[in-house]
């Protein structure tokens, strides 16, 4: 039994809540207490983030439009406006910035601080999230949601558990029982086809998982099977980590409905095209190939990439040769369910750049 908290570390998971839709709310009177669908319209569209109205029907991300449509039919569609988010973007990461420097951001509206040493002497996390929570929505009138523990991978999930407008708290000592009752697909790194995976072997929640060991699971999943060992233990010493060198940037969008209309898929490229933009100008990273990614109904998945002596740095042009990567292989994009856009092959030659450790999953 450890009886001193303060050697853990203090982190703090802060996600905006419903943020393109509650952007869109804020700034649109008559969209408020309306369900909407933040994305491509009715037709071909897929729904980027559907406003809490909404998902009351059960519109979600990544669904399509018609598919929207049909669960809630007074749903309004609504274009993304990039630059808004991206201003309350900055404005959040600037209220972050008054309490650490430590600070992750993985999305523009979503960021691990790490406030064990804080600018504002806080000892107390909790009290830094409520305040975090609190400048947030002083200053843009939107809504976020706060997870506080001791590592990312806990933080992280509690954010997501009181949405909206949600603060939890994981102490190390609530810890173990919090991560037996855990659903399996919960846990850091386990996606879709790893949950199938653990289903069928038994495992649904983090107890049925504690009763394999180590060698068992790296048999069964290789490296990550390591990972998952020590997860389910409450084990993540990842660090918070702001100057991450990247290698590469992705954004992968998983569908409920398998996609097979080419027009549908160029709607969703247009889409992913937009938030790898995004996010290449946030991070300032420049790469010169542009990988496509595609995964169908069964599992299998496969890739296309294309190199340039320049950098991908402009929507038209990551768009362009995205689509263009689909249309040369429209044979292959049958039930699709997962489509994907990296830029890697980044311009430096540092060699501290190619000798980063890559971090699992992420
Ligand atoms: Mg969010």
């Amino acid at each position: 039994m450890i009886s001193n908290y303060d050697q853990f570390r203090k982190i703090i998971h802060i996600d905006m809540d419903a943020f393109y839709a509650s952007v869109e709310q804020r700034d649109n009177p008559e969209l408020r207490g309306k369900p909407i669908a933040v994305g491509g319209g009715e037709k071909r569209g897929v729904t980027t983030t559907a406003s809490y109205e909404a998902r009351k029907f059960g519109v979600k991300s990544a669904m399509p439009g018609w598919k929207a449509k049909e669960l809630c039919p007074d749903l309004i569609f609504v274009k993304p406006r990039f630059e808004a988010y991206k201003q309350v973007s900055n404005q959040i990461r600037a209220i972050f910035k008054r309490y650490t420097d430590l600070i992750e951001p993985l999305s523009l509206d979503e960021a691990y601080l790490d406030v064990t040493i804080n600018k504002i002497d806080q000892p107390i996390a909790t009290e830094i999230a409520k305040a975090i929570k609190n400048d947030i929505l002083q200053e843009t009138l939107l809504t976020a949601s706060a997870g506080v523990s001791y590592c990312k991978f806990i933080a992280k999930i509690a954010s997501d558990i009181q949405k909206p407008n949600g603060l939890t708290v994981i102490k190390p000592h609530q810890a173990t029982e919090f991560l037996e009752t855990l659903p399996i697909q919960k846990f850091f790194g386990v996606g879709k086809v790893t949950a199938a995976k653990m289903t069928s072997m038994g495992i649904t929640n983090g107890l049925d998982l504690k009763a394999f060991s180590k060698m068992d699971l790296v048999s069964r999943f290789g490296k990550n099977g390591a990972f998952y060992f020590d997860m389910v233990r409450g084990i993540d010493d990842r660090p918070v980590e702001p100057f991450r060198i990247r290698k590469s940037l992705a954004v992968e969008t998983t569908f409920d409905d398998y996609l097979n209309e080419p027009a549908d898929i160029l709607n969703c490229i247009e889409t992913i095209a937009q938030e790898l933009f995004l996010r290449i100008e946030r991070s300032n990273f420049q790469g010169k190939t542009l990988t496509l990614k595609i995964k169908n109904k069964s599992f299998q998945q496969w890739t296309r990439s294309v190199s340039q002596v320049f950098v991908f740095d402009n929507l038209e042009q990551i768009s362009a040769f995205a689509k263009s990567l689909v249309n040369q292989n429209l044979d292959l994009c049958t039930d699709v369910r997962l489509i994907g856009l990296t830029v890697s092959n980044p311009i430096s030659e540092d060699p501290k750049v190619s000798g980063q450790l890559e971090l699992p999953f992420e």
